[in-house]
């Protein structure tokens, strides 16, 4: 709903703080803005000399049956208009190139600033709100830089250049032509007002057609296996309809406004032509000057009308630029210390001191945890779903800060390590698995240039999951498509588990990392993973409580507290909850068997 509110906003057309930010964008390029609005205004002047050719060849060139003249006149004509084309396409060149330019940078700087933003910017904005700043907002500032900007500085100087022209060639019948004025202005408004209301529905209908979309296609599977087709089909259909009728407003208003325009236009054209034809009789002004007048009135016409039209693109232009630049500045909730500690290889030392901690205000779900890991040592974390285990994984990774109490790595805070110096000491394994479209290569180096070949193939080697890589079609190299969808659910968690692992951590976290793969194969992990787990601190989340019979200590967790700690042994002798757990699953096993 916040987004769709977000797009109803329609700024003025004009605002002076954005243009000013706007124009930081556009400065590495001023001379390419220069250049173009030069090249513009050359345009306009080509096309201002070409009446005042048709001016002399009548009122001289043909009264004197001078066809030398005559023949020169229109050879300079043809070569202005030559020009004139020319140079108009040398500035549709320039200008766009620009405008890619600026949107090139633009695009850069959002996604950088996206991706630096903590989890909890991403808790509450839709995906689909950062797709439309990343690409249909910056789309529409481009067409403000392609055509809104320079051609508005045409505009304005062709404008300035033929009224002066008009009243240089005859004061009356230029204010004559003025007389309407008043009525395109009047009209004009009207349209502005017409069309605004279009623009905002338009964007507003579009913004809510993507996001339904978008999560019906992710959810299509959910969407056949419940047999929501038809009922979806009619919802889309509405949201489509909705955003047709939008789109048809502003074209209805343009559809009004251009011919009513061009009526006014051609009445005053004509009332131009009767004063001017008593003027003419009179000796007031000769025929040529009448013609060219004539000729100039037309062109006069135009960017008023191209102004006008322009007039939405600059209101959405503006209201996409706010909606960018409110992005861009986003507070980025989690940033680096001033001066973090020089990169390192942790030791691997965990300390949670009375650390609470909520994803919304008001709701704590860590509640005064407290806990010490020594460096190698293998902690499980058990409890039942929801009591916070994943987010005590969240916080060592400093996902999210803390709100009372430090967490401390190597007994210094993790908000005095740098970012990426503390993540490149943890592996995680997360609970869902996230693989990118590439190689199953790919998804295990990421990219880093640090991870060989040969660390891979051990890394396979010694988490005896060889076979599984040579099952894939095309070991390796075989594409996985968006999110890893052509593996099964547990195959893709034997990749992420061998990323973590090729990264080499001093910390391992594996957040139900064997949940979804079968026994057989995860007995072969289990006995890998002791020795993966040599001399790395390793935080084991499992609801399995047969996964975690190699740790050296249990931690049992219930309602974001610490209930129970200890080894499998005393925790078994206190009889509380992991007891139950434990016999829980201990009967069931009995029962399958
Ligand atoms: P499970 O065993 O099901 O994985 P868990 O112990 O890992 O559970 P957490 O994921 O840590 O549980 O969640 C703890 C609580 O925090 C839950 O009540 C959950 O609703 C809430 N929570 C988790 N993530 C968020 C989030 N991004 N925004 C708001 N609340 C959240
Ligand atoms: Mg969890």
């Amino acid at each position: 709903m916040a987004e769709i509110l977000e797009e109803e906003i329609l700024g003025k057309a004009y605002d002076s703080r954005l243009a000013k930010r706007l124009w930081g964008y556009l400065r590495p390029y001023r001379k390419r803005i220069f250049a173009s609005v030069g090249l513009s205004m050359t345009v306009a002047c080509f096309s201002l000399i070409q009446p005042l050719l048709v001016l002399h060849a009548i009122d001289h060139s043909i009264p004197n049956h001078d066809f030398r003249e005559l023949g020169l006149l229109l050879l300079v004509f043809f070569i202005t208009m030559c020009l004139e084309y020319a140079l108009q396409f040398a500035y549709i060149l320039l200008v766009n190139s620009t405008g890619q330019h600026v949107m090139y940078d633009l695009r850069i700087a959002l996604f950088e600033r996206i991706q630096q933003q903590s989890l909890s910017f991403f808790d509450r904005t839709p995906v689909g709100r950062l797709m439309t700043r990343v690409t249909g907002d910056i789309e529409v500032l481009n067409e403000l830089f392609s055509e809104g900007v320079t051609l508005i500085f045409g505009s304005i100087f062709l404008f300035i250049g033929i009224l002066a022209i008009l009243v240089w060639l005859s004061l009356p019948l230029t204010l004559t032509a003025l007389s309407i004025l008043p009525f395109i202005a009047l009209v004009s408004r009207y349209f502005r007002i017409w069309s605004r209301e279009g623009f905002r529905a338009v964007r507003t209908r579009i913004a809510k057609l993507n996001s339904f979309l978008q999560e019906n296609v992710t959810g299509l599977q959910t969407v056949q296996a419940f047999v929501r087709e038809e009922r979806n089909l009619e919802k889309f259909k509405q949201l489509n309809w909705d955003h047709y009728e939008a789109n048809m407003q502003t074209i209805a208003a343009y559809a009004v406004f251009f011919p009513v325009v061009e009526i006014i236009s051609t009445l005053g054209i004509g009332l131009v032509l009767w004063a001017g034809a008593y003027q003419v009789f009179a000796g007031a002004v000769t025929l040529g000057t009448l013609v060219a007048f004539i000729e100039y009135l037309f062109k006069f016409f135009q960017p008023i009308r191209e102004l006008s039209a322009q007039y939405g693109t600059l209101q959405s232009a503006m209201a996409a630029s706010e909606r960018i630049f409110k992005l861009l500045d986003e507070p980025i909730a989690i940033a680096d210390p001033p001066a973090p500690h020089s990169v390192r290889q942790a030791k691997g030392q965990i300390e949670f001191e009375h650390v609470w901690f909520e994803y919304n205000p008001g709701e704590p779900v860590l509640k005064d945890i407290s806990f010490m890991i020594s460096p190698g040592e293998r902690v499980a974390f058990v409890g039942a779903t929801g009591s916070g285990k994943s987010t005590v994984m969240s916080l060592l990774s400093r996902f999210y800060d803390v709100q009372k109490g430090s967490i401390r790595v190597d007994g210094d805070d993790v908000r005095n390590w740098a970012q990426s110096n503390l993540r490149r000491n943890i592996g995680i394994v997360l609970q869902d698995v996230f693989l990118f479209s590439g190689s199953v290569l790919d998804n295990i180096t990421l990219g880093n240039p640090q991870i060989q070949r040969s660390d891979v193939d051990r890394v396979i080697q010694e988490l005896g999951i060889q076979s599984v890589i040579d099952r894939l079609p095309k070991g390796y190299f075989t594409e996985l498509g968006e999110k890893g969808r052509v593996l099964s659910v547990g195959e893709r968690q034997l990749i992420s588990f061998a990323r973590a692992l090729a990264h080499d951590p001093s910390i391992l976290v594996l957040d139900e990392a064997t949940s979804s793969i079968d026994t057989e194969t995860e007995r072969i992990i289990q006995r890998a993973l002791l020795r993966f787990t040599e001399g790395r601190t390793s935080l084991i989340v499992a609801h399995r409580l047969s996964t975690i019979q190699n740790c050296n200590r249990i931690i049992v967790m219930s309602h974001g507290h610490i209930a129970e700690s200890g080894s499998h042994e005393e925790l078994l002798s206190k009889r509380g909850i992991y007891y139950r757990l434990y016999e829980l699953q201990y009967k069931n096993q009995e029962s399958v068997v």
